[in-house]
């Protein structure tokens, strides 16, 4: 029988009500005590490295999870996260780069509704979960939510009370669940085993920030933002516009990447990516040296992959390497 092992780390799955708000207080094997025909699927062990609210989980929690996944990576079959929703999309970007080509499935989930609530899709999600961690085709980071299977770094948190609460961004689902039933759609390459170990890392560079332009923001933000961070990831106007009305953006966002630190220049639409060549107001930066473009890329994907390329080297060129590499599916290959 396989063998599941189960991190839980909190969310609303496993919140109850005390009179000051929901807040993570059921343990993991509490949770799947509730969950019927679990015991059909496999054997299921359990860790508890934190029972947080996810607005609460950092990249040290992230980090936490890779580390608790290597140690216990042999000895298991796959592995079934339980998180809370708000910023599952992170962590499982996050885990995304930091246990990459892992041929065992490591599955996000949580839920909408508590499941002390008799309404609650928290049981389903995690059968679902299970069976997709327990199947031979599956491999990689996903999140499995509301029988969809979402690839790790195309997860987007879109609807706050919808039990449909993810969407894959820019790239298909990589399944559907039916019942009992792993649906995958036709053409969807089988998972490849050949016994390899993933390759796992351990250092991430958290002094990353999203601005998402607005009318009249200020440049100047970006002298503000010298003391605390490395990295922006810019969410431009539609297919790429930056406002060139005095030149003062071009001005400090070229003084920001050239004094060596990361630009990577996304938009904040949420559908369809990024394409600077097309209007004058982005031209300007297309062809800028050192500006990393996050074509198709997620912005939680963005977050993450930029922590992790800068906590792995330094120099501008070798950045745009790891930058550009697709990881677990997280840009389309031009
Ligand atoms: N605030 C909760 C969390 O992210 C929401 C949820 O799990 O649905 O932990």
């Amino acid at each position: 029988m396989r063998r599941i092992l189960m991190i839980a780390t909190g969310g609303t799955i496993a919140s109850t009500e005390d009179g000051s708000g929901l807040a993570p207080t059921m343990t993991g094997r509490e949770l799947a005590r509730q969950v019927p025909l679990l015991d059909t699927l496999c054997e299921l062990d359990f860790v508890q490295p934190m029972n947080i609210d996810s607005t609460n989980m950092r990249p040290r929690d992230w980090l936490e999870i890779a580390r608790t996944i290597r140690g216990a990576y042999d000895a298991y079959d796959g592995f079934v996260i339980l998180h809370g929703t708000d910023t599952m999309a992170y962590t499982a970007a996050a885990l995304s780069y930091l246990i990459q080509d892992s041929e065992k499935p490591i599955v996000l989930t949580g839920s909408q509704q508590p499941m002390a609530n008799p309404f609650t899709d928290a049981k389903l999600n995690i059968y679902h979960s299970v069976l997709y961690a327990c199947d031979d085709d599956s491999r990689d980071v996903n999140v499995v939510f509301g029988g969809k299977v979402i690839c790790g770094t195309r997860a987007h948190k879109q609807r706050t009370m919808s039990f449909n609460a993810f969407t894959s961004m820019n790239y298909p689902s990589v399944a559907y669940i039916r019942g009992d039933r792993i649906v995958r759609p036709a053409g969807t390459p089988l998972a490849r085993k050949t016994g390899a170990a993933p390759r796992f890392y351990e250092d991430l560079n958290e002094r990353v920030i999203v601005i998402k332009l607005t009318p009249e923001l200020r440049p100047s933000i970006f002298d503000l933002l010298r003391r605390d961070y490395d990295a922006v990831i810019l969410e431009t106007f539609g297919i790429g516009g930056i406002p060139a009305y005095d030149g003062s953006y071009q001005e400090a966002i070229f003084d920001w990447v050239d004094s060596g630190r990361t630009l990577v220049v996304t938009t904040q639409v949420p559908e369809e990516g990024l394409d600077l060549g097309v209007y004058e107001v982005g031209h300007a930066y297309a062809e800028k040296e050192g500006i990393l473009k996050g074509d198709d890329m997620s912005t939680e994907a963005l977050v993450a992959k930029t922590m992790w390329a800068l906590g792995q080297v330094h120099d501008p060129i070798e950045v745009a390497r790891l930058f550009y590499a697709p990881i677990n599916h997280d840009r389309v290959t031009r």
